[in-house]
């Protein structure tokens, strides 16, 4: 389905939300591994549990060699996996299925925001940037003091400061049928939309409530229509400013498809696959690697959710401690319930 992106836009953020965003019930919530503070939620299977964690422990063992190109340091914090696994992480704190099912509101916005309505399957979707666009401009259009959307996550409230929230929502593209780089790839694209260099203002908010998602394309980076001739064109499926989450995920998976030591051939093609298509959806990407446009900003506004994310893995961690559960007894039964 083709959906309007200028209505849907304003549609949808002309509806006010009246309750919290509520995730992860009374349910334990998980960690993923020890060596990051990203988690898993509940909702997830023991299948999806699994693969999230087989992936992250494929992307911790990346072993990059050779010489390595202009733009992985900049973006990534240095030129190994483990930078890139420390960008994921800081990126991205809780995982969740995609069989959590958001207010309708939110989950349309989403759809919408992002374009991946154009993809045949989605592979992911960052909801946490989505709700944090609509807690603000819940915010403005109702002159409240401070946001009225949260997060629940297991028995912490986490109020919305901003897209570092780092809520990744699997879609039903992200299974062992695709290829492990593809998987990976689609975590590190959604992480870059976590960003947001600076938090905008009411005018650039209004702008994107009346559809120029350009207009606020350093906060979240929120994709851009393709242009004619494009594969995609019409489509909110491209980058319409630099170094945005294709840009990235582009990056990424060209210097894996050269120089990645511990991967298969197999990986590597597939890797250089999802360079091709990434950088396929990138405008003006000849300046961009030139180094025209400048370089990444990596840095956001809303640093501060990170460390609030760790303290509150250390708490789970405690009470988990504290309660002397076994962890492998409580993913049978979640799994169970589904
Ligand atoms: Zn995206």
């Amino acid at each position: 389905m083709t959906l309007n992106r200028r209505t849907t836009l304003q549609t949808l953020f002309a509806l006010t939300l009246a309750s919290s965003f509520l995730l992860g019930g009374c349910r334990k919530v998980e960690e993923l591994n020890e060596a990051v503070t990203m988690k898993l939620d509940p909702s997830l299977n023991r299948a999806e549990k699994s693969l999230l964690r087989q992936d992250v422990l494929r992307l911790m063992r990346y072993e990059l060699g050779g010489t390595p190109g202009r733009w992985f340091a900049p973006v990534f914090g240095g030129n190994s996996g483990a930078h890139a696994l420390r960008f994921l992480d800081a990126r991205v704190n809780y995982l969740l299925s995609e069989r959590v099912k958001f207010d309708s509101r939110l989950k349309l916005l989403s759809s919408g925001f992002f374009g991946e309505e154009r993809e045949v399957v989605t592979m992911a979707q960052n909801v946490g940037t989505v709700v944090y666009f609509v807690a603000a401009i819940d915010q403005i259009q109702n002159n409240l003091p401070r946001p009225r959307v949260g997060f629940q996550i297991g028995n912490s409230k986490i109020p919305v400061q901003g897209p570092r929230i780092g809520i990744i929502q699997l879609g039903a593209g992200y299974s062992p049928d695709r290829d492990t780089p593809t998987r990976i790839g689609t975590l590190i694209h959604e992480a870059r939309h976590s960003d947001c260099s600076r938090r905008p203002s009411n005018a650039e908010f209004q702008q994107l409530i009346n559809g120029n998602t350009a207009a606020v394309g350093f906060c979240g980076n929120l994709h851009g229509i393709c242009p004619a001739g494009h594969a995609f064109a019409g489509y909110a499926a491209c980058d319409d400013h630099a170094w945005g989450s294709y840009a990235v995920e582009g990056v990424f998976q060209s210097e894996v498809a050269r120089r990645c030591i511990s991967c298969t051939e197999r990986e590597r093609q597939s890797a250089a696959m999802s360079a091709a298509d990434s950088f396929s959806r990138v405008r003006r990407l000849d300046a961009l690697l030139a180094g025209t446009l400048g370089a990444p900003v990596m840095t956001t506004f809303d640093q501060n959710l990170t460390a609030d994310m760790k303290k509150l893995l250390k708490r789970l961690r405690k009470e988990r401690m504290a309660e002397g559960k076994n962890a492998e007894a409580e993913v049978e039964a979640s799994a169970e319930e589904l």
